[in-house]
């Protein structure tokens, strides 16, 4: 019997991450959760209420993750300067961890899946492109919302933002030494897909549907 399925995929804003993890987790039918919904949740709230982010990570659950302004930059950034406090990442554990759990197999997509989260995830991997062609990928997705941006704002708010996440002491974004390192620069949505399951197929997994 192969074991269970629980693919970690971690990487920064915008490399892709998100679109990979969804597609396997449909290819293998299983649960997918976006971890980065968590944090933007968290921020976002906090934001609004004046509450303090480690109490409202500590009474999150998953009805708290489908507010359409959790997906918008602002959450994306006060998500990233919640994600840096400790209690914050703890309050938050027990939700993914249980998500991992499950008889299923799962998906998780982050920034500490692969190091914090599930250290033993038969299957990691992390997702990377330049700045350049994240930034360029953010801007024109923000565009197509009918966001009112220009590119030179979006770059600089995605490189402090990946400054705060890289230097952070708290489970700064870094890849598992076993994660397998999936460069996207040159690839589109299918291209990046495709060498993600391939690796997988590599590893001994095959999807049981049609
Ligand atoms: O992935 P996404 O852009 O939605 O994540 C928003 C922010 O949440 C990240 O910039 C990061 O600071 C934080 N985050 C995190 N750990 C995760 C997922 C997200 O610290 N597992």
């Amino acid at each position: 019997m192969t074991a269970r399925l629980v693919i970690a995929v971690d990487g920064p804003a915008a490399s892709g991450k998100g679109t990979i993890a969804k597609r396997l987790a449909a290819h293998f039918g299983l649960p997918h959760l976006d971890t980065g919904l968590l944090y933007r949740a968290v921020g976002w709230r906090s934001l609004q209420t004046g509450e303090a982010p480690a109490e409202v990570a500590a009474g999150l659950g998953a009805g708290d993750l489908g507010d359409p302004a959790l997906r918008g930059d602002e959450a994306g950034q006060q998500a990233s300067k919640v994600g840096a406090i400790p209690e914050v990442r703890a309050n938050l554990l027990k939700f993914q961890k249980e998500f991992s759990s499950q008889a299923a197999g799962a998906v998780l997509d982050g920034r500490d899946i692969g190091t914090v989260i599930c250290p033993d995830a038969p299957v990691k991997i992390f997702v990377t492109a330049s700045t350049e062609v994240r930034a360029d990928r953010r801007y024109r997705e923000l565009r197509a919302r009918g966001v009112d941006t220009i590119r030179p704002r979006v770059l600089a708010e995605m490189a402090e933002r990946d400054r705060r996440d890289s230097e952070r002491a708290a489970a700064p974004l870094i890849a598992a030494p076993d994660a397998y390192h999936l460069d996207t620069s040159d690839m589109d949505a299918d291209a990046a897909f495709a060498a993600a399951l391939a690796f997988i197929e590599r590893k001994g997994f095959r999807s049981s549907g049609p």
